[in-house]
């Protein structure tokens, strides 16, 4: 299959590319067809793939003593993305976390992708489990997510973390890393959060897909930042549509982002979500007129698995 690279350098103009979610556990992948087929006119060079750790919860027995028990919501990001190269014939990234994998467990992983013909990561470090409340990377696992592009490029070299194997074989993997418009929540300043974004490209990544956003001088002073940092790499945006009324103190609590008062006010106006999904969509098309009008490689949206309005903001675009 075709590395994310390879199809920025060969596109004539900016790409269209999506996000999204393995289903529940016990959900069809019958729902991820649904979500992806309304989307494939816009002929999409690739899908990418979320990956979800564990999470603990603790079960309640009648005489009320609790249990607490590891369970994954969404597992299945390996498989979904096995489907899509099968069904569709694009390629599938999957999202990599160091959250939950200890080194070895991680090397399995990157050679099930590989033996998969799978030639595209997404590298990022995961949250903290909610109960951790900071993130705590497993024993001899990895503490950032520079470590694990670290041992994904080992492996390009064909350099293992089992150092006992004869003649190993290459991976060939195109690694891409996440970037933070507006900062991510743990560093201190933008600046030292450039640097391990740096960090994350000298040692071997190859383009970034940003948080989203929703106010487009925050995406292109970053880039500004990150050329003048030396990054060089491109630097794809994240998009996302306004949709419920709710998102106004999720989206900012979850993502550590900001929401411009004109689309904040519009929102808290808006009659009900019905409305506020004809808003979001506005804003987004108008949002990617811009991004596209300055030559970004690709308009990436996260579509959470719902295709309606990522469908309806691409119609005007592509
Ligand atoms: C495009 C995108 C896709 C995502 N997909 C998923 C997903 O599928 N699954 C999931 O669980 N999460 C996902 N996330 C969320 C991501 O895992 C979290 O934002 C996480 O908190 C940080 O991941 P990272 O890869 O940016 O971490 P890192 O690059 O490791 O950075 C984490 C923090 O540590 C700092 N830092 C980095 N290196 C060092 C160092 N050496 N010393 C000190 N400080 C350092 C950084 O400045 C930053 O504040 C995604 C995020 C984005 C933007």
């Amino acid at each position: 299959m075709t590395k994310v690279t390879e199809h920025i350098k060969q596109a004539k103009q900016t790409l269209f590319s999506f996000e999204i979610l393995p289903p529940l556990k016990g959900e069809s992948i019958q729902n991820i067809y649904d979500a992806i087929d309304p989307l494939m006119e816009f002929n999409p060079p690739f899908i990418e793939v979320t990956y979800h750790r564990e999470e603990f919860i603790y079960k309640k027995f009648a005489n009320g003593s609790l249990e607490k028990r590891a369970t994954r919501k969404r597992p299945g990001t390996v498989g979904i993305c096995a489907a899509i190269m099968h069904k569709y014939k694009i390629d599938a990234v999957p999202h990599i976390i160091c959250g939950g994998f200890n080194k070895e467990e991680t090397e399995n992983a990157l050679i099930d992708l590989n033996f998969l013909g799978i030639d595209n990561v997404l590298v990022l470090r995961g949250d903290a489990i909610k109960s951790e409340g900071t993130f705590v990377a497993e024993k001899d696992g990895h503490p950032f997510a520079s470590e694990l592009v670290k041992q994904v490029v080992n492996m390009n070299k064909a350099v293992y973390y089992d150092e006992e194997l004869q003649n190993p074989s290459p991976s060939n993997f195109c690694i891409g890393v996440a970037g933070y418009p507006e900062k991510h929540f743990e560093a201190p300043n933008l600046k030292s959060d450039l640097k391990y974004l740096k960090m994350k490209v000298d040692l071997g990544a190859e383009y970034i897909v940003t948080q989203m956003f929703f106010n487009n001088d925050k995406f292109f002073e970053f880039v500004d930042l990150c050329r003048k940092e030396g990054i060089e790499v491109p630097i794809i945006p994240g998009l996302k549509p306004f949709s419920t009324k709710k998102q106004l103190t999720i989206l900012p609590s979850i993502f550590h982002i900001d929401i411009p008062e004109a689309l904040a006010e519009a929102v808290e106006k808006a009659k009900d979500n019905e409305a506020v999904k004809k808003i979001g969509i506005a804003w987004c098309v108008e949002q990617s007129k811009e991004l596209m009008k300055r030559g970004v490689p690709i308009l990436h949206y996260y579509t959470m698995s719902k295709s309606q309005a990522v469908r309806e903001i691409a119609s005007q675009l592509f």
